[in-house]
Order: C-alpha cells, then structure tokens, then sequence
C-alpha cells in the first residue's frame, strides 16, 4: 500500500523493533477507513486508539520472521513453516492471560514473550534482543573429493575461517558462523552442506538493563528447535514472576534445563 511521505516519516520514528507491526496495524486503519494511501491521519488515528487501547492490542507473545522464506540467497533455514508452528504452540499457550495475573497494572508489549526467526547467521529480524532467536545454520563439511585450489571458498567466507593447505580446505570451527557460503561456492563438491539447522540465542532484550541473547551450544534441527522454543516458553511461564523478561528470568534460574543441539 501506497505511503504519503509524512506518514513515511512519521513511521520512521517509531522505534524499529515494533515498527514492522505499526505499519500493519496503520495500513489496517487505511483500508477500514476506505482509503488507497496511508496518511498521517490514519497514523495519528492509528496511535491514538493504541494509547487508549494498549492492553487489548498485547497479545502475549510474538513471532517475527526475516525475508529469507520469501526468496532472499542467503537463507539457509531449513524450514520456511517453523515460524508458523512456533505461533501455533505459543497462541495454545494462553499467555496473556498467565501474564496478567502476574503483571502489576497494565499489560504492555515488552511483557510479552518473543521470539524472532532469521534464515541466516545476518539476523535481519533481530534474534539477539527478544526472548528466543534462531538463526538459520549450515555448517560446511569437507568430503573426500579432491580440491582444485581455486580458492572460491576462501573468498566466499567473511570470517576469514578457512584456510587453504595442500591436502585441501582446513576450516577453523570456533570462527565458523555457519553461513554455508563456502560450501555453496565450492565447485568440486570438496566442501558440501553438513548439518543444516538452527542456531538457537536466549534471553536477548532492550530496555534498561539491554542485553544479547546467549547462544545454546550446537546447531539444532528444526524438529529440535520447535521443541527448544516450547521448553523455553514453559519456563518463561513457570518462572515469571511479574512479567519480567526472559533474560532476567535466566540470571535466576541459570540456561540448564532448556537444552542443546549437535
Ligand atoms: S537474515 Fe539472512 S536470510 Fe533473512 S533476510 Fe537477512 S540476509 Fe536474508
Ligand atoms: S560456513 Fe560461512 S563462516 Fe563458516 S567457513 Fe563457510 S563461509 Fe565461513
Ligand atoms: S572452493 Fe572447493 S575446490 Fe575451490 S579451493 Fe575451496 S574447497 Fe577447493
């Protein structure tokens, strides 16, 4: 839908976590209202009802996507459908209700639980600030065909992880962000996808005290990283006492129970 440019910018100082469903909840205001542009009265009208209407606009929870299921190269997350069966578990969760009876007052969006799926170790939907990230994951793996020395792999790899010996590509795992560029890159099938995933960071979050998600160990397959997300929630629910973020909830019960991949 077409944007006036006061809207636009308008837009543009909303802060950017919350600034892809602000345009969806103004752009459904424009439509309701009949009109084909947004403008900045549907905006303001937009952010008005928001301030009177806060509590009911909380769902519980939230799941964000990157563009990587809609066609972006660099994807390498193995299932364009696991972000949709997150939201299915989490909407079974009735997490809103369980927050309010913990939340003093009003019910905002930073009490609710999100999580954020991005395709590839970029992190265009922000993994590292909100609750559960995942990044989509592909280690590389070295086969048994020979090598040519072309060197594609090496260019392909901006962690500079990769180093070129006679016998072949030596990769420095602790420097591996498990993009799978090398192995795309690689002509000779010397270097193939491996394990295919998601990583998996926790307890990320802005606020007062921001902090970055820290990274579960190994690569989780969707199936595990479903089930990661659902074990996290529990604990979200079984630990919060008056809707505090994850992260807080952690620093008390330590990262032991929610797991780790391969
Ligand atoms: S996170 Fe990766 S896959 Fe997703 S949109 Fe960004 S670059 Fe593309
Ligand atoms: S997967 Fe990505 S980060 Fe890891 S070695 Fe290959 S190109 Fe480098
Ligand atoms: S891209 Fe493949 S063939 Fe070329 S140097 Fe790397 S491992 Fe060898």
């Amino acid at each position: 839908m077409k944007w006036s440019e006061q809207a636009e910018a308008a837009l543009r100082k909303v802060p950017f976590f919350v600034r892809k469903r602000v345009r969806k909840r103004v752009e459904e205001e424009a439509v309701a209202a009949g009109a084909r542009e947004v403008t900045i009265e549907h905006v303001v009208r937009c952010q008005q009802r928001f301030m009177k209407n806060q509590e009911e606009d909380v769902r519980g929870f939230q799941v964000e996507t990157c563009f990587g299921p809609g066609g972006c190269p660099n994807s390498v997350g193995p299932d364009p459908e696991l972000a949709r069966r997150i939201e299915e578990h989490l909407a079974g969760l009735d997490l809103k209700g369980e927050l309010k009876k913990r939340v003093k007052g009003l019910l905002k969006m930073h009490h609710e639980f999100r999580v954020s799926v991005s395709d590839c170790p970029n992190g265009c939907s922000r993994p590292q600030i909100v609750d559960v990230g995942l990044l989509g994951a592909l280690r590389p793996e070295v086969t048994g065909e020979d090598c040519s020395g072309c060197g594609a792999c090496v260019a392909a790899c901006r962690e500079e992880a990769i180093t070129l010996r006679e016998t072949g590509p030596v990769i420095a795992m602790y420097e591996c962000l498990a993009c799978g560029q090398c192995a795309k890159a690689c002509p000779t099938g010397t270097l193939a996808a491996g394990r295919r995933g998601y990583r998996i960071l926790v307890g990320g979050k802005l606020g007062r005290h921001p902090q970055l998600g820290r990274e579960l160990p190994g690569i989780f397959t969707a199936e595990e990283a479903l089930e990661t997300v659902k074990r996290c929630a529990a604990h979200f629910l079984a630990h919060n006492r008056e809707g505090e973020r994850f992260g807080e909830i952690l620093q008390r019960t330590g990262y032991h129970e929610l797991g780790r991949g391969k």
